[in-house]
């Protein structure tokens, strides 16, 4: 699907996460078509990539809904409306074009025509917080990696999990049965995973299925062409200990960063686009923003407030494009929802 023009849609809508998928549904149901672009390679945004099994409480009707569910319900919802999906690609420029359309223009060379866009795009795209070690590119996806497909891809092999969070002591957990050896590094001795977790890691160091290396931190890598060696890390003393090692999983966290869309002539304040909250558009006619991104005075970045915005902003994309039809307030009681 790379390099490819596809057909001309309503709206490209930036960034698939809750906000997002919401906004094409409220899209289709006046009839606007949209793509929808992700950087991930999978839809959700925060709710998937950072709590996907946390319960949210603030979700009008749902007392309490993990937010892998949320998004699941918001993809069924939007389902009718046919999205097209381009995933695993990051917008890298919105031009507009004559005539007022525009061309998103992704990191995969996807490029799409439409006649409004939506910015969607929450804190950024989301990318992995690396440690800060010499010659760590020659090593990423072959002995270093930032996040875990399948654990098969690690059996028989001596495996650094280095971090203190859930990512780390929940993979820590996960591994420790397939690999040779696990070894956990982390630069404090207490670790900041949920409770349970942390039991069932000290249990397991206890019984020497995993080595708990702490206060340390990475220091430095040893290999060549792509293939690990060992890690050598250090306490805050200097002192330094080497791990003989194949694989390093760093687990600090992601980082999101809004990237080029902040290039593109949008308005944007402290990393967030300036809309018109009263219609969610920003300083460039067509060009709308919703969800996290979106700021203006006393803005509440929770997904219910990004629902509204989502309504409101696909209100004014329909007004766009039809400057000449009188809207008329319908509401989905009464028109149901058809594709
Ligand atoms: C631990 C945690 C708990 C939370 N609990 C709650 C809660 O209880 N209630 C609540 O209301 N909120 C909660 N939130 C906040 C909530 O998750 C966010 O408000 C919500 O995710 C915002 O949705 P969004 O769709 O605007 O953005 P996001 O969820 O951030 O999704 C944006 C998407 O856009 C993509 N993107 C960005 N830039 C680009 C680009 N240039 N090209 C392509 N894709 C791009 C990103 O990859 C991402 O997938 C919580 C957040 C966290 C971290």
């Amino acid at each position: 699907m790379d390099n490819q023009e596809f057909e001309e849609r309503d709206v490209v809508i930036i960034g698939a996460g809750p906000v997002g998928l919401f906004a094409i549904f409220e899209c289709g149901m006046l009839g606007l078509k949209c793509h929808v672009v992700d950087a991930l390679d999978h839809i959700g945004g925060q709710c998937v990539a950072l709590y996907p099994e946390k319960p949210i409480y603030d979700i009008p009707a749902f007392p309490e809904i993990e937010a892998a569910n949320l998004i699941q319900r918001l993809e069924k919802q939007s389902e009718p409306f046919s999205p097209i999906y381009h995933l695993g690609q990051q917008v890298i420029d919105i031009q507009g074009l004559d005539g007022g359309e525009f061309l998103v223009v992704t990191s995969k060379g996807t490029q799409i025509r439409c006649r409004c866009v939506i910015v969607a795009a929450g804190g950024g795209a989301f990318g992995p917080n690396k440690p800060p070690l010499d010659n760590i590119e020659d090593f990423e996806g072959k002995s270093i990696f930032y996040s875990c497909r399948s654990k098969e891809q690690f059996r028989g092999k001596n495996v650094v999990v280095a971090g203190g969070g859930d990512s780390a002591v929940d993979w820590a957990l996960s591994l420790c049965d397939v690999v040779e050896n696990l070894y956990i590094v982390h630069r404090r001795g207490k670790f900041r995973a949920a409770p349970e977790s942390v039991r069932k890691l000290d249990k397991l160091c206890d019984d020497g299925v995993i080595e708990k290396i702490v206060p340390y931190q990475l220091k430095s890598l040893e290999g060549s062409d792509g293939i690990l060696k060992s890690v050598i890390v250090s306490d805050i003393d200097g002192n330094d200990r080497l791990i003989s090692a194949d694989i390093l999983l760093p687990f600090y966290g992601l980082s999101m960063d809004i990237g080029p869309i902040a290039q593109c002539g949008i308005e944007i304040d402290s990393n967030h686009v300036k809309v018109n909250k009263t219609t969610m558009e920003t300083n460039i006619k067509g060009v709308f923003a919703i969800g996290d991104v979106a700021t203006y005075e006393h803005k509440l970045k929770l997904i219910l407030t990004g629902f509204a915005e989502a309504a409101s902003a696909a209100h004014s994309v329909y007004r766009h494009i039809n400057p000449d039809v009188e809207m008329h307030m319908e509401y989905s009681t009464s028109k149901g929802v058809a594709s």
